[in-house]
């Protein structure tokens, strides 16, 4: 109970900052890192005016930090949600930032995604007989204020077999409902059960497939776009015959850095627009938030979907991710700056 009310007291939203490492090209070009770490949970920036501008949060993670230790922090949070609660994760950065590294990570190496998954896997396990859980995920993108579904050609319900090609696609379009008890759902999606890491790694590879037909430059079209992984855990106290729901949305957010408008035309200037307005909808959801104002939710496709899992008594999580070189100091320090508005 006390520590309840000091979670009050501090709110909830977390924001944890992570810098990289130098990538072996950084080095090879003698790039140098304009980011030190003088004690625990700050960080030292020199931005591209030759500046020191120092930067607290709630976590800051050096270019050593283990996958291991990340997650970790991540874990009350993450079981929160078998409780009931909403919690939402986020990756924000520019693009090579880290924030893919930081949510999926290399196979060898997984992020945040999965490890929340096994977390919640093993929670279910562990409090059996006196709770059972169903736990289904969905996955999809939103490109362009729309959303594209990354399970489809997956049988409802059902996993989806070895060697199975994915269905012919109907393109199907996605609305998004307010229900009148207050939830939100998008229409039309794929949601899937999970119970094991395996179905989790089978779901994630049919997310990457479908993420990649139909798309030109893969690179340039996953900076511009946010990818939910969206889990839905359905828990049942056997004792006390409660059914509740908890939600856990793990965003890995489209690239912060500022696209100039001037010069863009067509469909770049359309996406830069659109990036922006998510974005910022997003810091502006979550500072007014913190000052108790009116919450802009229906500005932007983001929020308006993860309108029960900012706010109310959901928890967020926002990771902060950072390049470690001088040449990206402008766009850090932009990061930094959103970090301290939201958190
Ligand atoms: P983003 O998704 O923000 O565009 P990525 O996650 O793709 O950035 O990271 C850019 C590059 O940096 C990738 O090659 C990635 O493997 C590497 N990288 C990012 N974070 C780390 C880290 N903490 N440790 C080692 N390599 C990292
Ligand atoms: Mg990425």
């Amino acid at each position: 109970k006390y520590f309840n009310m000091l979670q009050d007291l501090r709110g909830n939203i977390r924001v944890f900052c992570r810098v990289r490492p130098l990538l072996p090209f950084e080095i090879k070009k003698g790039y140098s890192e304009c980011i030190t770490f003088p004690v625990e949970g700050s960080m030292l920036i020199k931005d591209d005016k030759d500046q020191q501008l120092k930067f607290d949060f709630d976590q800051v993670y050096t270019p050593q930090t283990s996958q291991e230790k990340v997650s970790e922090d991540t874990t009350e949070y993450v079981q929160s949600v078998m409780d009931g609660y909403n919690v939402s994760i986020f990756a924000y950065g520019q693009t090579g930032s880290g924030k893919t590294y930081t949510m999926n990570g290399p196979p060898e190496n997984p992020g945040v995604n999965l490890r929340a998954l096994k977390n919640l896997f093993k929670l279910a396990q562990d409090r059996k007989p006196m709770f059972e859980y169903e736990i289904k995920v969905s996955i999809f993108e939103i490109y362009n204020e729309e959303v594209r579904d990354l399970l489809s050609g997956i049988e409802k319900g059902k996993k989806k077999k070895k060697d199975e090609k994915p269905a012919k696609k109907e393109k199907l379009q996605h609305k998004i409902l307010h229900l009148p008890d207050g939830s939100v759902e998008v229409t039309n999606l794929n949601w899937i059960y999970v119970e094991t890491d395996q179905d989790v790694v089978e779901l994630d590879d049919v997310a990457k497939a479908n993420r990649t037909a139909g798309v030109t430059d893969m690179n340039a079209h996953s900076s511009r776009s946010h990818m939910l992984l969206v889990v839905d855990v359905k828990g049942f106290n056997v004792p006390a015959n409660i059914e509740y729901i908890g939600k856990l949305y793990l965003v890995d957010l489209a690239g912060s850095e500022r696209v100039k408008k001037s010069g863009a035309t067509g469909q770049a200037l359309l996406e830069a627009q659109n990036i922006n307005q998510s974005l910022s909808a997003l810091g502006n959801c979550m500072q007014a938030l913190q000052q108790k104002k009116f919450v802009p939710y229906r500005d932007s496709t983001l929020t308006d979907i993860m309108t029960n899992a900012l706010g109310g008594n959901a928890k967020t999580v926002m990771f902060i991710n950072c390049c470690p070189t001088a040449e990206h100091a402008f766009e850090t320090v932009s990061s930094l700056k959103f970090a301290e508005r939201v958190g």
